[in-house]
């Protein structure tokens, strides 16, 4: 055990020793903001900054072209410490991603300048569109995720959080075709697309009431003609829908695949609908938590019981992940106040002299974290035996 205090010194060392360039990293992606699967420039300056601290380097990998590995060592136990860098589109790092994707490439780095040699496998895994694409569950598909014991993240926020619960989620694309005809002329010949739309609109928010506390819908139309003077013929909507778990998702997909089906009815404009990827609910490792709470209590940073906090949820990827592997996905306070993110301010923040020394903090406990689950078996014996798997 003497043997692991020391790596964990070493990383902690490690993180001191590169803070300015995990700063650099985090400043360069947040003043050059990419939305999902365009993040090129962030892709480029991770990788490089790993691969000058020893590791192999892999682009475009699980055939994504914005993802990468970066690996260290071989064989097993492997251990993934992932990395977020899509912006907003309008708000740019309003969910602080540049700093995830700091936290991530330094982690990585100091637990490999820790582990030196010993037996182990440090992946640090670059997991492109993370708002709109659900990178990582494109990532697992495709095997990216084979052979990983346990998968490690840090996401910012107004509290430092051990666990917080996701909900299920599941974008709708819906279009409707219709009959293009003049609007004052010969309004009788056309069907409108448009109308359909706006009852499928009318339609869940009929629904709103009968649904479960957990479940949101919320959408956008993305096309809603093209003059006003002719009937549109051809709409589309993005319709957002979450709820609690995957079955409670199923639920509410359907009830809103019933307004969709009926506004096309009424209209006699044509439905299609397709699924985006399914976010699943998120997971928690409570012994692998709260080994990294530990590290960031001893820092300075107490976290909070997340899971206990009023207020809404989001959605992430990093819920598939969880449900496929044991993974955690804390917070870290970057903020002074309550800043809701998805937000200018918060993507401000994401800037801020308290966001830098929040993340270091936060990186040197994900090393830590990660040495445990390379170099103690016990450890992670335990934590895949509470995932529910071998030990
Ligand atoms: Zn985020
Ligand atoms: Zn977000």
């Amino acid at each position: 055990m003497a043997d692991i205090e020391r790596m964990r010194s070493a990383a902690v060392r490690a993180v001191e020793s590169m803070a300015g360039e995990i700063v650099d990293l985090s400043e360069r992606i947040l003043h050059n903001p990419e939305v999902s699967l365009q993040e090129y420039m962030a892709v480029e300056w991770l990788t490089s900054f790993l691969e000058s601290k020893g590791f192999d380097i892999e682009k475009g990998s699980g055939g994504m072209p914005t993802a990468f590995r970066a690996t260290y060592g071989s064989g097993s136990p492997a251990v993934a410490i992932l990395c977020e860098y899509d912006a907003l589109p309008g708000v740019g790092h309003g969910c602080g991603h540049n700093l995830i994707a700091a936290m991530g490439a330094g982690a990585g780095a100091a637990a490999r300048a820790a582990l030196d040699g010993r037996p182990g496998r440090v992946v640090v895994m670059g997991t492109p569109g993370e708002e709109a694409a659900g990178g990582k569950i494109t990532l697992l598909e495709r095997g990216q995720f084979q052979g990983i014991d346990a998968a490690l993240m840090v996401h910012p926020s107004s509290r430092t959080m051990l666990f917080r619960p996701s909900l299920a989620a599941v974008s709708l694309y819906v279009t409707f075709r219709g009959k293009a005809a003049h609007a004052a002329g010969a309004p009788h010949e056309g069907i409108n697309a448009l109308e359909a739309i706006i009852l499928t609109f009318t339609g869940i928010n009929s629904l709103r009431q009968h649904l479960r506390e957990d479940a949101k819908i919320h959408g956008i139309i993305t096309k809603g003609g093209t003059a006003p003077n002719v009937v549109p013929d051809h709409t589309e909507a993005e319709i957002l829908v979450r709820a609690r778990d995957r079955a409670g998702l199923n639920e509410v997909v359907e009830k809103v695949r019933r307004c969709i089906q009926g506004a096309g009815m009424m209209t006699g404009a044509r439905p299609s609908v397709e699924l985006g990827p399914v976010y699943a609910e998120r997971r928690d490792n409570p012994t692998l938590s709260s080994r990294f709470g530990r590290y960031m209590a001893e820092l300075g940073m107490e976290p909070s019981d997340g899971a206990m906090i009023g207020g809404g949820l989001g959605s992430s990827d990093m819920g598939n992940v969880s449900q496929a592997l044991p993974a955690i996905h804390p917070y870290v306070k970057i903020t002074s106040g309550d800043v809701p993110g998805h937000t200018e301010e918060f993507a401000r923040a994401a800037g801020s002299e308290r966001a830098h020394a929040a993340i270091l903090v936060a990186t040197k406990a994900m090393a830590m974290t990660c040495l445990d689950l390379l170099a103690d078996s016990s450890f992670m014996n335990r934590v895949k035996r509470d995932f529910g798997v071998g030990g």
